[in-house]
């Protein structure tokens, strides 16, 4: 058994597609010691700084001690308390809905949500770019699956048509992961309408990054009436851990009945709250921040072009896309080397030939390090492609 698992990592390897961990000591930030080594780091979900903010970690502080390190149980048994109640408040009212559903994290929301609401002889249509939370939510749903093409509404229009009468959810990032474009939001909702279907989005890159005040691409959008059920994590911009569900009173009472990953799993504890409740006060006194992200994300796309790299996306997540997996990898490696850690991102993440750097921005970033990671990764990326398959490379 063992020398089968061998085996299989050594194909991992072969492919370019082991993963192996490395160790951050010491707090978040843009600069961090990684393997003990001092880098930029260009691949956080920390945009705003909040998981190193001070008045957040001493938030998490306070709260272990005034109730307690966890919370003892799953919320439906003894486990809900007023800090995770105060947290949905605040949610809700910021994100301007009626009702709000703390869930363990993103996976366990996404998996929980789908599978409570896309029931058997129901059709559910996701995006083919979703988060892996979202697929694996719809394969554990028992309603049929109708995958669409990227952003296409014209492919989603076909699945509504196919799907007669029984659609009964569709679900979209807003940001997504990998890419950093925009779903339309707009036109899914218009869909949705026409074919009396409900529409869920996964707002996990898009709260405290972008949308007026850190509110998010459906809020930007101005489809919080449209969009049945919001998405969002604790712990990218919210600096904490954990994830929320925003809907309207009766879909969340449905959600803390039905949800398997609700039901069956133990409340955020205390601190891990007390840090998110802290850091969307720090967002709503200084919303600020958000723009200082979205100009860094801007810097660092127009260094990059300026090195001939360009990255087509609109928001903080940058993919710099280099193909092979073997090619991303080495990038990664080079760019280490001279202090910038961009994580190579490899299949099955990303589709095949497509793997990359995804680079992430943040708003405590200088301007002078993102033109000098600029300059270090555009050479990295280069070499790399030279290193590992340069025909494919070859610009004649
Ligand atoms: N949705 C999206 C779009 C994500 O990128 C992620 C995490 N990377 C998740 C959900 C899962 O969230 P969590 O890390 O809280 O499980």
């Amino acid at each position: 058994m063992q020398s089968e698992l061998e085996q299989r990592l050594a194909e991992l390897r072969d492919k370019g597609l082991y993963r192996r961990l490395r160790v951050i000591s010491g707090p978040q930030g843009p600069r961090v010691l990684l393997d003990g080594k001092p880098v930029l780091l260009l691949c956080s979900n920390n945009y705003l700084g909040f998981a190193d903010h001070p008045r957040v970690r001493g938030a998490a502080a306070q709260a272990a001690m005034r109730y307690s390190a966890g919370a003892g149980a799953s919320r439906l048994v003894s486990g809900n308390m007023t800090i995770h109640r105060r947290l949905e408040e605040r949610l809700a009212e910021f994100k301007g809905y009626e009702a709000c559903v703390l869930f363990g994290s993103g996976y366990l929301a996404n998996t929980g949500v789908i599978q409570a609401l896309a029931r058997e002889g129901e059709v559910v249509l996701s995006d083919e770019l979703n988060h892996a939370s979202i697929i694996d939510g719809c394969r554990l749903a028992k309603a049929e699956r109708f995958i669409y093409k990227h952003c296409d509404l014209e492919h989603l229009e076909w699945g509504l048509r196919q799907a007669a009468g029984r659609a009964s959810l569709i679900v979209t990032d807003s940001v997504f992961s990998m890419d950093g474009d925009i779903a339309p939001l707009e036109g899914i909702v218009e869909l949705a309408e026409r074919y009396d279907c409900r529409v869920m989005v996964d707002e996990a890159h898009a709260t405290g990054a972008i949308g007026p005040g850190g509110r998010g691409a459906v809020a930007a959008a101005g489809v919080e009436d449209a969009v049945d059920v919001l998405v969002g994590t604790l712990g990218k911009a919210l600096g904490s851990y954990g994830a929320y569900v925003c809907a309207n009173r009766t879909l969340a009472k449905y959600l803390v009945n039905t949800a398997r990953t609700l039901i069956f799993s133990t409340a955020l504890p205390p601190p891990t709250v007390a840090a998110a409740l802290a850091a969307l006060e720090l967002l709503e006194q200084r919303p600020e921040r958000v723009e200082r992200l979205q100009r860094n994300a801007r810097v660092l796309r127009s260094a990059l072009a300026e090195h001939g790299i360009k990255v087509r996306s609109e928001t903080q997540i940058l993919p710099l896309v280099v193909g092979p997996a073997e090619a991303a990898t080495a990038a990664c490696e080079r760019a280490l080397e001279r202090g910038v850690f961009a994580q190579a991102i490899r299949p099955p993440t990303v589709p095949p030939g497509t793997s990359r750097l995804r680079l992430t921005v943040m708003a405590s970033h200088t301007e002078a390090e993102l033109r000098d990671a600029a300059r270090v990764l555009a050479q990295a990326v280069r070499g790399a492609q030279a290193e590992v398959a340069p025909s494919q490379f070859d610009e004649s």
